[in-house]
């Protein structure tokens, strides 16, 4: 059986190693491909690329996006899209800078609220990559503000917690607008986090074509209702172990047992960019 992991963290967003490690991790895991998901960014994937066919794994170029509706975000992963298409990558870089704005945006919070963290601690974690929550906690964690960063989030960062900022309203339809302009697809991430089936079927129609059903968050029973919403729109099916570094306590790279073919059937569907296969020229342009 060929397994592939197509939802992965770098150092390019809130993941502590670098795309080449993930690559490299993934390799050991025995995968024979994978896609690099970072957060709001692309960043990541011509360095992710490079060792994969170096290492001769299959690679598909991915970001998770964060759409939003009133009360709740939806992550949004674009698979197989061309990265420099003007519209897709004016729209990240508007994603990019509202990251910055909210960071600045939550250490103004934590200051009403007592806590001294500065913005140059949360970019001094973030490094180059896209600035997430996830940083803001491990800076609040290294300034001694916070015993451990689910607490962080429990107590502060947390969506109806006091430090909690929202990113500006993005639509789910918008997003698969733009991905589809630059020639990729769009799969639900993690359903079972929570979304409910009534509002798949809205982003269906709006356009998103699949729906990750192999994720450590998703329950047998949340897997096998999207199963059967795949069999009836025809959806693609995507699957990885959203792994964000090896200190974390997330699932490991191939956890998911994703089969190779989901990625065929992905790709068959993307006039973005092509996987490079081993022995075969990448057409990546
Ligand atoms: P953001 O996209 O900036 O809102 O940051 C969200 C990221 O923070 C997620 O992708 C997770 O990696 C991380 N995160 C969210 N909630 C928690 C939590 N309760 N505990 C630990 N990490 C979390
Ligand atoms: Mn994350
Ligand atoms: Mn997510
Ligand atoms: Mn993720």
């Amino acid at each position: 059986l060929s397994v592939v992991d197509l939802h992965l963290h770098s150092t390019a967003s809130d993941g502590t190693v670098s795309p080449e490690e993930v690559v490299a991790r993934a390799a050991r895991a025995g995968m024979v491909g994978l896609s690099l998901t970072d957060h709001d960014t692309t960043a990541g994937l011509e360095r992710a690329r490079t060792e994969a066919e170096r290492r001769g794994l299959r690679f598909l170029p991915g970001t998770e996006l964060s759409a939003n509706e009133p009360g709740q975000s939806v992550h949004l992963l674009a698979f197989g899209f061309d990265p420099e298409e003007p519209r897709l990558a004016e729209f990240m870089w508007s994603v990019i800078e509202d990251r910055i704005r909210r960071a600045r945006d939550i250490v103004a919070r934590l200051q009403e609220l007592g806590v001294g963290l500065t913005y140059e601690a949360i970019v001094g974690e973030a490094g180059n990559g896209a600035i997430t929550r996830a940083h803001v906690a491990r800076a609040l964690v290294a300034g001694g503000f916070m015993s451990n960063v689910p607490a962080a989030f429990g107590r502060l960062l947390g969506r109806g917690r006091p430090a909690f900022v929202d990113k500006k309203s993005l639509p789910p339809g918008m997003v698969i607008e733009r991905v589809h302009d630059a020639g990729g697809v769009v799969i639900l991430a993690h359903p079972g986090r929570s979304h409910r089936i009534a509002d798949i079927g809205r982003w269906i129609e709006e356009g998103l074509d699949g729906v990750e059903i192999r994720h450590p968050a998703n329950p047998p029973e949340v897997r096998a209702s999207l199963e059967e919403m795949v069999r009836q729109h025809g959806l693609l099916r995507s699957g990885g172990s959203d792994w964000h570094g090896p200190d974390s306590k997330r699932a490991d790279i191939g956890s998911q047992q994703v089969p190779v073919e989901w990625l065929d059937a992905i790709e068959a569907r993307c006039t973005g960019v092509r996987t490079a296969r081993p022995g075969n020229a990448t057409g990546g342009e």
